[in-house]
């Protein structure tokens, strides 16, 4: 028996950062007092524990955390050496940081459209879209499942361009049984608090089996010195405050088990919403993919403001990612793409709906929102 209104006695949340802070609360606010004991407040031994348990976690030589998914992106463009007029291409299906850092740099961001079904960028189209003036390939893994990154390596060495991954959204998800952040010349993370690896504030990483390129990294994010007062190059100040590492670190313990969670939340989801395919679309793993599940988001065919309103007042949260692709940003319009170049990424935007997904989900939770959304859909979407 699935449960009713007034039997569940908890708000359902799209992502639930206190609800998991208190199943971890002792363990955390220990590690916490230490840092604050010790003194060491920024990149100190517990900034370069966490950047050493990342990369064996990850299977990577080099883990150098920063101060926001948005700082690794730009950190990673500027250790490649982007110039003005440089192209990057990347997928216009995406939030706003991937294409802002490109352009902060004097890049020029060329998308390719999404792939529909993953909502990843189609690899097909990557290759003619390659200039003399391209300089990397900036695939997104979005919403957690891995872009096809056998593919898209092979693109880049064919063609002598780095490629940089945002994986954001994908700590800990894999393409082909290897790691996301593993494949790329650069990989970039963020722990933005609702993210799958969530720190308490902004917080970041930037990953590389290159040493050189590493060691152009940890200088960019320390103001350009590779010798303290020594500025070799350009730099930013991009550092990681050592109370997130300590959280992250606590943390890191336990995301292999709440990724697994949030597959098996899918999975309900999926095989709930399954008898009503004609109504709303679930979104789908590539069988190469292990997918983490940052989002899960389903296609509505028609009247999603009207769905979302109305669940709202059945105490179901629900989300939109992204309304609008980056191509039709009025900050990007510049690029000179208009309406109607990217119809993927256009049309799931204007369909598509994120619905609660986190670890502390219970089954009765996750049947709860399922048996609302289908009910809701069935009155409105016909
Ligand atoms: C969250 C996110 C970023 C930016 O990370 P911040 O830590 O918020 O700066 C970049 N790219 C993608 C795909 C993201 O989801």
């Amino acid at each position: 028996m699935n449960k009713t209104v007034d039997q569940i006695a908890r708000p359902i949340h799209m992502v639930d950062v206190i609800g998991q802070y208190k199943r971890y609360q002792t363990e955390i606010d220990e590690a916490i007092m230490d840092v604050v004991k010790s003194g060491a407040y920024i990149n100190g031994p517990a900034v370069k524990q966490f950047e050493r348990n990342m990369e064996s976690y990850l299977g990577v030589k080099h883990a150098i955390a920063c101060a926001s998914g948005t700082d690794a992106l730009q950190v990673a463009l500027m250790a490649i050496g982007i110039k003005p007029g440089d192209e990057i291409i990347t997928s216009p299906f995406t939030f706003v940081a991937t294409t802002e850092t490109i352009a902060l740099l004097g890049g020029v961001p060329v998308y390719v459209d999404i792939d529909p079904v993953t909502f990843n960028i189609n690899v097909e189209r990557i290759a003619e879209r390659i200039t003399s003036r391209t300089k990397a390939i900036l695939p997104v893994h979005i919403f957690g499942q891995p872009s096809n990154m056998n593919r898209i390596m092979e693109i880049a060495k064919a063609n002598n361009i780095f490629v940089i991954e945002d994986a954001a959204q994908a700590v800990g998800a894999k393409w082909n049984n290897q790691k996301a952040c593993t494949f790329g010349d650069i990989s970039c993370i963020s722990f933005y608090p609702s993210k799958n690896l969530g720190a308490f504030g902004d917080a970041g990483m930037i990953t590389s089996d290159n040493d050189e390129l590493a060691t152009i990294i940890r200088s960019i994010c320390n103001h350009g010195a590779s010798v303290t007062y020594n500025h070799d190059r350009l730099g930013v100040n991009s550092r990681l405050d050592s109370i997130q590492a300590t959280i992250l670190d606590v943390k890191l313990q336990y995301l292999d088990q709440w990724n697994a969670r949030r597959r098996e939340v899918a999975n309900i989801y999926s095989s709930l919403f399954a008898p009503y395919a004609d109504l709303i679309t679930t979104p789908v793993t590539d069988p190469s993919a292990t997918h983490i599940w940052h989002q899960y988001s389903i296609l509505l065919k028609n009247n999603r403001d009207e769905v979302m309103t109305a669940l709202k007042l059945q105490g179901i949260p629900t989300n939109i990612y992204y309304p609008i692709p980056l191509h039709l940003q009025p900050a990007y319009s510049s690029h000179g793409s208009k309406q109607g170049d990217y119809p993927h990424s256009e049309n799931t935007s204007a369909h598509i709906l994120a619905l609660p997904m986190h670890s502390e989900l219970s089954d009765d939770d996750v049947h709860y929102i399922a048996d609302h959304i289908i009910q809701t859909v069935n009155e409105l979407c016909h």
